[in-house]
């Protein structure tokens, strides 16, 4: 078939200071691109896109800072490489913090509140629906989650959770989302990742 088998896969980095690193490396791979475990600002070199993980948002930024990556994670964002943050990666990437947080990357126009949905619901999981990834519900699995509470006018909402809260969003190239989808089987936010590097060269991924 046509698609040349000797193009260059994409390769998706993951920052991998602290948390769910792991199962978005498999994610990765599932979808068909290279993972690059990202510590040091020279790992970020030739990456087509970037996830940021779930874990504790408060110890990745300190980490990011110590290892030099705020910049380069930045200038990345600004030449279009697309960006996926989970849960902590949603936060990071937020605009706006509610209650205290200073924002770290400002790249999403979205307000979150960290632990958001409360210690009674710490973890747990439900169908979300996510028309914009087609019409079968997306299974979310929740683990101490930001809680979307304003999306803004330059932010699009891609899945909902049972009481219609966003819990995926969309801006340009950044996607975030307040659940962990590198926990389930189902591909298709990593998917639409790998689909919007394509997207970025001007060709099908
Ligand atoms: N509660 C964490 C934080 O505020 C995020 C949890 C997660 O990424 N699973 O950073």
């Amino acid at each position: 078939m046509s698609t040349a088998a000797n193009d260059r896969r994409p390769r998706i980095g993951v920052l991998a200071l602290q948390g769910a690193v792991r199962e978005h490396v498999a994610a990765i791979r599932d979808v068909g691109a290279e993972p690059v475990e990202v510590r040091l600002p020279r790992d970020l070199v030739d990456l087509d896109a970037l996830v940021l993980p779930g874990g504790e948002s408060t110890t990745m930024r300190k980490l990011i800072d110590e290892y030099g990556l705020r910049e380069p994670i930045l200038s990345l964002a600004r030449t279009g490489t697309p960006l996926l943050g989970t849960c902590a990666g949603m936060i990071l990437l937020a605009d706006r913090i509610a209650d205290g947080d200073e924002p770290y990357f400002a790249l999403l126009d979205i307000e979150v509140r960290r632990n958001g949905y409360g210690r009674q619901l710490d973890s747990f999981e439900a169908d979300l629906s996510a028309p914009a990834l087609g019409e079968a519900p997306l299974h979310g699995v929740f683990i101490r989650a930001p809680l979307v509470t304003v999306v803004g006018s330059r932010a699009e909402v891609l899945a909902a959770d049972p009481d219609g809260r966003p819990v995926a969003v969309r801006q340009g190239r950044v996607l975030a989302t307040a659940f962990h989808p590198e926990l389930t089987g189902d591909r298709r936010l990593h998917r639409l990742l790998v689909e919007l590097i394509g997207e970025r060269a001007g060709r099908p991924a």
